[in-house]
């Protein structure tokens, strides 16, 4: 078995692995890299419509940098993928510009081997900030090669680390690790829970109304505000498309969403993504949840009962909600994100608002704590640094042999 990673030795987001046999070949992740765009690597069989077509792409988990490239594949490829990832995949088309189209899909479960020609493959579910998140073990002729993909044990799933430190394969050849967050702080990061405690800190203060941004696809951080709400007696308000992410996804978990069963639950229709709904057709998922529908009026006559998710792209929407100066704005996303012009503004108009900004988040990355358990658990002959700027402080953190890759380098296991 052979391997090269296309990209990601030196950067994080654009994972690209190439795997390969005498007679077959896989591809784990095609993401669109975050900090150089328009560079694709260079596959045969993947694009153009050779004979030797590549075998299959397996998708880890619905974040852009880890399947973003996928229109580029040449439309017969198979992929394979978590049933929910493909579901987001599809739930992006709906509301962004985005246009991938997955032609042939094949859905692995958790746990469950699956053979791709000679190669055979197992999913471990994954801790992380997408919902649908998976490691694999791929193995092929005696050999095998671990794939960490994303993941921590700090979130709402920590529970799937938990189980796999009790299951993990043991004594891989290669373990391709993320290190993300190698680099910040020692220090263990944040819980989910710890999250909701702080919302609720805030939550608390009186005559106010919360106005939170955060990923409308972080379904661990949308429970957490939920719960937050539930104990705090507030209105949990919603927008058109975090409402069908949740309704979507709960067939696939306990989560809350519009409907009966979570009254505090209520749905806005922003302006701009109404527009584009009805625009492309789709207008049916407005209707889906007319029943839950709170009017901007509404919100601003109880605005200190209300908890709800913006973006900037609801700024005008907002300046329809009167009598809401000098409430909470939350911001729930990576501080990094600060900086995009958008954002800037956004909170620029929030502060003109004289709303009080606060910094409430956790990473969707493990910590240093967190590898060091994965590569205990595994005890891999060979750690490989992926998914991360870092790579030459592993040796630093781990005493297991460190192969410090260049991204296309081939590697013989
Ligand atoms: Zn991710």
């Amino acid at each position: 078995m052979n391997f090269k990673i296309h990209r990601g030795t030196k950067e994080i987001g654009g994972s690209c692995v190439e795997v390969w046999t005498e007679n077959t070949k896989i591809l784990l992740d095609f993401g669109m890299p975050l900090v150089e765009k328009g560079v694709l690597p260079n596959i045969e069989g993947l694009y153009d419509n050779s004979k030797n077509l590549i075998d299959g792409v397996i998708i880890s988990h619905p974040h852009q940098d880890h399947y973003g490239l996928a229109n580029f594949i040449n439309d017969n490829v198979q992929y394979y993928l978590g049933e929910a990832s493909h579901k987001i995949i599809k739930l992006n088309n709906l509301f962004t510009p985005q246009e991938i189209h997955l032609k042939n899909t094949n859905y692995f479960e958790k746990s469950k081997t699956f053979k791709i020609g000679d190669i055979s493959i197992i999913p471990y579910w994954a801790d992380h900030s997408a919902f649908d998140a998976y490691s694999f073990l791929v193995e092929a002729n005696g050999k095998s090669l671990f794939y960490s993909g994303d993941f921590r044990s700090h979130g709402r799933k920590a529970k799937a680390f938990y189980w796999f430190t009790h299951n993990a394969p043991k004594n891989v050849d290669y373990l391709l690790l993320e290190g993300t967050t190698i680099s910040r702080s020692n220090k263990p990061f944040k819980t989910e829970t710890e999250i909701e405690n702080e919302l609720i800190e805030v939550f608390k203060q009186e005559e106010k109304i919360n106005l939170i941004y955060t990923s409308g696809q972080n379904i661990d951080r949308l429970t957490s505000i939920y719960r937050a709400c539930i104990r705090t007696g507030k209105i949990f308000v919603v927008d058109v498309y975090v409402a069908k992410v949740l309704k979507e996804l709960s067939k696939y978990a306990g989560i809350p969403y519009p409907s009966e069963n979570f009254g505090n639950i209520k749905v806005m229709f922003p302006f701009f993504t109404s527009r584009r709904l009805k625009n492309d057709g789709n207008e049916k998922v407005l209707y889906e949840f007319k029943k839950f529908k709170i009017t901007k009026e509404e919100i601003s006559n109880q605005s200190e009962n209300i908890v709800m998710i913006v973006r900037p792209s609801m700024q005008k929407d907002l300046e329809r909600i009167n009598r809401i100066e000098g409430g909470n704005f939350i911001y729930s996303m990576w501080e990094g994100y600060l900086k995009k012009t958008a954002t800037m503004k956004f909170v620029d108009y929030l502060t003109n608002r004289k709303f009080t900004l606060h910094k409430i988040h956790t990473s969707g990355h493990a910590d240093t704590k967190t590898l060091k358990k994965m590569v205990e658990v595994i005890r891999p002959k060979n750690i490989v640094p992926i998914h991360t700027f870092e790579g030459d402080k592993y040796k630093d953190i781990f005493n297991e042999p460190v192969v410090e890759l260049k991204d296309e380098e081939i590697r013989e296991i």
